[in-house]
């Protein structure tokens, strides 16, 4: 029930289904073609992309909102792109150091402190 079927393949000229990265503080746009042909990530391409932009330049590109931590007993802190990352950030530093952590979501006012283990 094809009668619309144009070899999707063939024109490499006409990608606009690449996704772009914005970063204003740069004032730049990026496609992720590079993300996605040659590092393979698929879907993770965002994610690599910010990852790879924030080890290059101190900062991540806009549209993304990380995870932070910041410890409230020192100048350290981080941020992720996910969860699982930033608490573990924020355990170990706790856990180390016995400072308490305020992990904070992206989207999300509410933080919840990580308290050192066992006192
Ligand atoms: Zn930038
Ligand atoms: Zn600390």
């Amino acid at each position: 029930m094809s009668d619309h079927d144009e070899s999707p393949r063939d024109t490499d000229g006409d990608i606009d289904d690449t996704p772009t990265v914005t970063c204003s503080r740069c004032g730049r746009t990026w496609d992720l073609a590079y993300e996605l042909d040659e590092l393979q990530v698929g879907n993770q391409a965002l994610e690599q992309f910010a990852l790879d932009h924030r080890r290059h330049t101190g900062h991540f590109p806009d549209g993304v909102t990380p995870w932070v931590t910041e410890c409230r007993a020192c100048p350290a802190g981080d941020r992720f792109l996910s969860e699982r990352p930033a608490r573990r950030w924020a355990e170990t530093h706790a856990r180390h150091t016995s400072h308490t952590v305020a992990l904070r979501p992206p989207f999300d006012e509410r933080e919840e402190r990580v308290e050192p283990a066992g006192e």
